[in-house]
């Protein structure tokens, strides 16, 4: 068996109203997709984190010249190698999302060829439903600290109305506004009221805060009891992250920023997260996920994927999540996304408090062809 075409389908929606996280507005969604055709007409599916430029050429003009010819079976080997030649060719640095999103598309033609969804061949389910939390309570566009607090907590109620029973809030809104961390706290403390002590409530700072002000937020969640606190510091601080860890009463998320087992080895080391958030589209596909679950395992740490994009990487990271051991949850992204939406041809929604992980075979879902035309960004 060998891949034939290796293409990168870029994806672009505008949205209706912009909203913020502490690291940027957001006015539109997209995606660089990889499809990966092999000789006998069976395609893989892969998508790549992170803007359109960069992931799109590197795969046209870099991939798949390397990966024409070579058999779609061999992913693990192909994984490593992509990485090895980027590394070489870029200088040390390496393409993560190209890497992930390729190797995504790989085991989701190896899953099509066998029959079998990827959580199958990761060793077999040990759950076929995922808790489900929603993320969301982005900042609105407006004028007032009001106005942010009672779209947060309106949209908080909406979510456990919907039937889940655990919850996302940003803060870090010093970035965007006029306020600073007390008002932070303040919208935290504003859900926890709304929706009572019953609901599991988390909360992430995109890095938006230095130590100092870090380890004053943390002690304010305390007495909110939040489940964790993700992403205090910029990604790059893990001396601030292990230092939140000892002195901090909460526990500390992260991982979306980090990539490839050796990073979050380095993590691990230094004891620097309590739950380990890779991004299946930017950590390096399952393949290093995979590697990262094992490590955090070993240390007795859960690891809760970051999910963020199409349908296609809420699928492929149901089916991690289906293998993942102790008490994962799937982070699902609640804000309006037609690409997470529409792309499918059966939506993933939740059942309650759950999400099921699809069965079918490779990443479990099917690609609308006329909808996938209709969001290309080429066209
Ligand atoms: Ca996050």
């Amino acid at each position: 068996m060998e891949i034939e075409s290796v293409e990168a389908i870029p994806l672009r929606r505008d949205l209706d109203e912009r909203f913020a996280n502490a690291q940027k507005w957001i006015d539109s969604r997209e995606y660089c997709l990889v499809r990966l055709t092999a000789d006998d007409g069976t395609v893989g599916w892969g998508e790549c984190w992170g803007p359109i430029a960069g992931n799109r050429e590197l795969i046209e003009e870099y991939v798949a010249p390397r990966l024409r010819g070579r058999d779609p079976r061999d992913v693990e080997r192909i994984h490593d190698d992509l990485v090895f030649e980027l590394r070489s060719s870029f200088h040390s640095y390496v393409p993560a999302s190209v890497v992930s999103g390729v190797d995504i598309a790989l085991w989701d033609l190896r899953g099509r060829v066998l029959g079998e969804p990827i959580s199958r061949l990761l060793g077999g389910h040990r759950r076929d439903e995922v808790r489900a939390y929603a993320t969301g309570h982005f900042f609105p566009d407006v004028d007032s600290f009001d106005a942010i607090r009672e779209s947060v907590v309106e949209e908080a109620r909406g979510h456990v109305d919907a039937g889940f029973t655990a919850l996302k809030n940003k803060i870090g809104l010093s970035r965007h506004f006029p306020y600073g961390v007390e008002e932070d706290v303040e919208l935290v403390r504003a859900i926890r009221e709304a929706v009572g002590d019953d609901v599991r409530l988390m909360t992430d700072a995109n890095h938006g805060y230095g130590r100092a002000e870090a380890l004053r937020v943390a002690r304010e969640l305390e007495a909110l009891d939040v489940h964790f606190f993700e992403e205090p510091l910029p990604p790059e601080d893990l001396e601030g992250y292990a230092m939140l860890e000892r002195r901090g009463p909460v526990a500390i998320a992260g991982g979306e920023s980090w990539a490839f087992r050796e990073e979050f080895d380095e993590v691990l080391d230094r004891g620097a997260a309590s739950y380990l958030q890779p991004d299946l589209t930017s950590a390096g596909g399952i393949t290093s996920t995979k590697r990262v679950v094992s490590a955090a395992d070993a240390r007795n740490l859960q690891v809760l994927p970051h999910v963020f994009g199409s349908a296609i990487a809420l699928a492929a990271s149901l089916q991690v999540l289906a293998t993942i051991p102790g008490d994962p949850m799937f982070e699902f992204d609640r804000t309006p996304n037609p690409l997470r939406e529409e792309l499918p041809s059966e939506p993933i929604e939740n059942d309650g408090m759950v999400v099921p992980v699809p069965d079918g075979p490779g990443i479990g879902i099917e690609i609308d062809p006329d909808t996938l035309d209709r969001f290309r960004a080429d066209r």
